[in-house]
């Protein structure tokens, strides 16, 4: 089988299938060698790895994972694409296909069967409408990983790595700088893909750390803090936790907490440091 990552064979597979690109299900297929090259190479994938590969499409990216792995698992919801895989894939014996949604598998048991529970590799060209849940349902779950190696939205990777003071930091950063060491690996231009997305992309290279950066009692109680901050930026931290529902701080518990941490009564969440909620949700009891 050809390699798919041109246009012209793309067109040639989809014409053969009469496939029609179904948006609901964020469709945009790599056509550039040069970009999946460059994923492959950034998650450093070997003879050694089972790679689970997220939504595969017809099968381009799987083509390159599937030379450089020692086995690949790719999880695809569309039906209609089930059929073009057996045929884009049938050169390969290591690859496995799942058609299921990537949120409804059981990763962890997927992981023991086809890795021993050792760390795998994620890579993928993700459907941008669900980014958020996949990662976060990747590292709240017991999945042993190694890196996600991922194409998101181009605003989604900023995100992912900003610090305080910059209006892309929230949430998704402290989340993801809490699991793993965000990198982006590259850019990539709305002309990259088929059909053509109206918003840039980036890879992001995220490497899961053996053990957070910092040390919490309670991670679930510092998420909750670190959203209820996030959800009310434009207020004070004081008031933003003490009119979060769900949370049951007084204002004195909240200002006594933050003059331990030598912060001012008035100061923001979104100037808080990933260390420094860790702090406040270990003092706030
Ligand atoms: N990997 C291919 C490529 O790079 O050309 C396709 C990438 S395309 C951006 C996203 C893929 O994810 C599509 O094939 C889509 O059908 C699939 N997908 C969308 N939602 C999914 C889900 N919930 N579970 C599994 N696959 C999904």
């Amino acid at each position: 089988m050809a390699n798919l990552g041109n246009p012209q064979n793309t067109i040639e597979i989809i014409q053969k299938y009469e496939f029609r690109f179904q948006k609901k299900f964020g469709q945009n297929f790599l056509i550039d060698t040069h970009v999946l090259e460059k994923i492959v190479e950034a998650a450093g994938v070997t003879k050694d790895d089972m790679v689970l590969e997220i939504g595969p499409g017809i099968g381009t990216m799987t083509q390159y994972l599937a030379e450089a792995a020692r086995e690949v698992v790719a999880v695809e919801i569309d039906n209609n694409l089930i059929p073009i895989l057996q045929d884009t894939l049938s050169d390969y014996d290591n690859v496995v296909i799942i058609n299921n949604d990537i949120l409804k598998v059981d990763l962890e048991a997927l992981s023991k069967e086809h890795n021993g529970g050792k760390p795998i590799k994620v890579v993928a060209n993700l459907p941008y409408y669900i980014t958020t849940p996949i990662i976060m349902g990747l590292f709240e779950s017991n999945v042993p990983l190694d890196n996600i190696t991922i194409m998101v939205q181009k605003e989604v990777a900023d995100r992912m790595q900003e610090g305080p003071g910059s209006k892309d930091y929230g949430a998704l950063s402290l989340a993801v700088q809490y699991y793993a060491k965000p990198e982006i690996v590259t850019n990539v231009p709305p002309n990259c893909f088929m059909p053509r997305p109206n918003v840039g992309s980036a890879v992001i290279k995220l490497t899961r750390y053996p053990e957070p950066p910092v040390k919490v009692d309670d991670a679930k109680k510092m998420f909750s803090l670190i959203r209820a901050s996030f959800n009310q930026r434009r207020k004070t931290l004081v008031n933003g936790l003490n009119n979060a529902p769900g949370l049951h701080f007084t204002k004195d518990q909240i200002v006594e907490a933050l003059e331990k941490m030598g912060l001012s009564e008035t100061i923001r969440g979104e100037a808080l440091t990933l260390e420094q909620f860790a702090e406040l949700s270990n003092i706030l009891k």
